[in-house]
């Protein structure tokens, strides 16, 4: 299903968007309507976070705006303006879920969801707000506030293990990440003979889903059949990965809605809660348990960061200390940038790359042989996920180099205020794996955890 949309009746043709396309997908005349083309899309949503073009409830009335709130899947109490460029929305399902006094439901949410939520309320751009959210999500209802950064930890168990084995055992390399899922469908469509470089990994929120219907059912004494599965993300894309049918291995759909940041902002508002006065909460135990590590799954270079703390661990059998814990060569803005970094006999060769604009030439060199590397993290958006098409929308853009940038170092000083910061410390996942999985890369992880990418 294409979840973006150009309406066609607000698009003015300012061209915006496809300045900010990183796939180059919309097409179309100055001052036309811009279409997209639905097989180059990648979903991220940067068209929707760029459009300017709007519909209000006061310029257009009441008929005309609810017609095109019913199109977006927006409930009726939305009285926002509504931008041309939009993505197709889950919120009156996990509403009608909520209300569902049969449906037991769990919620997680992803790391940089907790430093953009608090600027729909007011806050400053990259107010880190964790405490907050998961008291939100508690009073709209959800019966267990789980966290995305629980599953970027266990992520980081079994990619960390994959890697280290692919490194060690002469297998595909480069290996290049998996949980960005614009970036898994550009792969599938634009280099499918090289989709066997992916990780096998699934991102973090299909991993807490299909973890979720299985270990978290029955932590909870629930029918996985009765469970209703909720992610908040700041991406547009992970409605799509949630739909993939490679992602039902709990035997159900492992994750039945996905909303995103400013989504979440919604329904918080139509419940009446005053997100500013909440108090501090913590996530559910022990699903929403989380390190340093997974929390800078929402910047660039997080991912790399997070499995660096740990796949030094798994070759030298030993700790980074403290002060060797912040991997900053791998840190950085948009663009690509490659490292060397040393765990112990061997120097694990890294790159990095945020917003796909970059990605063929990188692709090119890696083909050619002119660049030689054992692991890339790739993300669609600009910045990374702190970045996404489903954060709250900035409606000047001098104000996105400073969100950015606020969203960056909140997420950097929360992983830093965290007392735990490698994922294989998180008690949590130790306690999942001798409950349930056994080990990491085992025979339950490849069957829930693991995927096979294919051409999309
Ligand atoms: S969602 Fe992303 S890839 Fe698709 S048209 Fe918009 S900016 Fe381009
Ligand atoms: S970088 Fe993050 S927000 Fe952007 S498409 Fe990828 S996963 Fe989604």
């Amino acid at each position: 299903m294409a979840f973006i949309q150009i309406d066609k009746d607000i698009c003015t043709g300012c061209q915006e968007c496809s300045g900010v396309c990183p796939v180059y997908a919309i097409e179309g005349n100055p001052h036309e309507a811009q279409t997209i083309v639905t097989e180059r899309c990648v979903m991220c949503g940067q068209c929707v976070q760029k459009c300017k073009s709007y519909i209000s409830l006061l310029d257009h009335g009441l008929e005309e705006y609810t017609k095109k709130r019913q199109e977006r899947g927006l409930p009726d109490t939305v009285t926002e303006p509504l931008f041309a460029a939009y993505n197709v929305s889950h919120l009156n399902a996990v509403i009608a879920a909520l209300q569902d006094p049969k449906k037991f439901t769990m919620v997680q949410a992803a790391p940089a969801v907790r430093v953009g939520i608090a600027e729909d309320f007011g806050l400053p751009l990259g107010t880190l707000a964790a405490g907050k959210l998961a008291a939100a999500l508690r009073r709209l209802g959800f019966d267990q506030v789980y966290d995305t950064n629980f599953a970027a930890d266990l992520t980081i168990m079994e990619e960390g293990t994959e890697l280290v084995k692919r490194v060690t055992e002469k297998g595909v390399l480069p290996m290049f990440t998996s949980c960005c899922p614009g970036w898994v469908r550009y792969m599938e469509h634009q280099y499918p003979e090289l989709t066997k470089h992916l990780s096998s990994c699934k991102s973090p929120q299909q991993m807490a889903g299909a973890v979720f219907k299985t270990y978290g059912a029955k932590l909870n004494g629930f029918d996985p059949a009765s469970l209703f599965t909720v992610s908040v993300m700041p991406c547009t894309c992970k409605a799509f990965e949630s739909d993939r049918e490679e992602m039902r291995d709990s035997g159900y759909k492992d994750v039945d809605a996905v909303i995103t940041t400013r989504e979440l902002a919604y329904l918080i508002k139509r419940a009446g809660i005053d997100f500013t006065a909440l108090p501090e909460e913590s996530f559910d135990q022990p699903l929403g348990d989380y390190t340093g590590a997974g929390t800078i799954f929402g910047v660039t270079g997080g991912v790399m960061e997070a499995a660096i703390r740990t796949a030094y661990t798994l070759i030298t059998g030993k700790e980074l200390s403290d002060k060797e814990v912040d991997i900053l060569p791998v840190r950085g803005t948009e663009g690509f940038r490659t490292a060397d970094i040393p765990l112990g006999d061997l120097t694990l060769k890294v790159g990095v790359l945020t917003n796909l604009k970059h990605i063929d030439p990188v692709i090119e060199q890696l083909r050619r042989g002119t660049l030689h590397l054992h692991f890339v993290e790739v993300m669609t958006c600009p910045e990374g996920c702190v970045s996404g098409g489903g954060q709250p929308k900035l409606l000047l853009d001098a104000d996105r180099p400073a969100a950015y940038e606020n969203r960056r170092k909140a997420t950097f000083d929360h992983d830093k205020a965290l007392p735990l910061r490698k994922s294989h410390t998180n008690p949590a996942i130790t306690q999942l794996y001798q409950d349930f999985l056994e080990k990491p890369n085992g025979k339950l992880s490849h069957k829930l955890l693991h995927t096979k990418y294919k051409r999309g």
